[in-house]
């Protein structure tokens, strides 16, 4: 099964993403999650995606499509029964590549999960969004506390601002939001496969909404 989140920076696919993954062996795929693990081990693919993350702007199409192409690769392998994707695709081209990648394993994108919010609500939420700098598990000072200030709940790893959690980054992305990925809900809402769910709410209830499209999905499946 492959599940698609579309919202916004700051709507709290990160969270449910990793919510959602184990409850179906799903394997959890968030391009920037990625993307960041190479910029902290300094590998040739970090350098070359650093500047377009610092700045907010979006990484070429081809960079983006063959870092997912490897981890559909461990799907390949046995390793899931398929996966949540976060934060991807985020335009027209990687849809498109997303398509045909899953075509030739002879599966398709079975549903899609609009979280919607209001915008007011995003840059609060990011300016108080703290990322686990070891496991990637994302905090809110104020709606998601850890349990002890500072450190992941998880694995103990030190919590981090991201560093283009910055307010004119934020901007940036909720700009390339609205031009490049809010358009592909009308790519999948042809299909009729896109699913909305009501974002400005606690996160628990965000999450029961989302198994519900789930669960609904899956007896589609059956
Ligand atoms: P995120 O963690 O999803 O907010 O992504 C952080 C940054 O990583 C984005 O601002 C982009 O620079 C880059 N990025 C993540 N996913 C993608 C994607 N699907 N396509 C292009 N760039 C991406």
């Amino acid at each position: 099964m492959y599940v698609v989140l579309i919202g916004p920076q700051g709507s709290g696919k990160g969270t449910q993403a990793d919510r959602l993954a184990p409850k179906h062996s799903l394997m959890k795929i968030a391009t920037g999650d990625l993307f960041r693990a190479e910029i902290g081990a300094d590998t040739a693919l970090g350098k070359r995606v650093k500047q377009y993350l610092d700045q907010g702007e979006l990484v070429p199409d081809d960079v983006t499509l063959s870092i997912v192409e490897d981890r559909l690769k461990v799907i390949d392998a046995g390793d899931a029964n398929g996966a949540v994707f976060d934060g991807f695709p985020r335009t027209q081209g990687q849809a498109e590549g997303l398509d045909h990648a899953l075509e030739h394993r002879d599966s398709s994108i079975n549903l899609v999960i609009e979280i919607v919010i209001a915008e007011k609500s995003l840059i609060s939420r990011l300016a108080g969004r703290r990322v686990c700098s070891q496991c990637g598990r994302v905090y809110h000072m104020e709606f998601q506390p850890p349990a002890v200030d500072g450190r992941c709940d998880v694995c103990g790893g030190s919590l981090e601002q991201r560093a283009d959690d910055t307010e004119e980054a934020i901007r940036r992305r909720l700009s390339l939001y609205r031009q490049m990925t809010a358009p592909l809900l009308d790519y999948y809402g042809s299909r009729g496969i896109v699913r909305e769910v009501n974002g400005d709410q606690l996160v628990d209830h965000v999450e029961a909404a989302i198994d519900d499209a789930v669960a609904a999905a899956i007896a589609e499946l059956e």
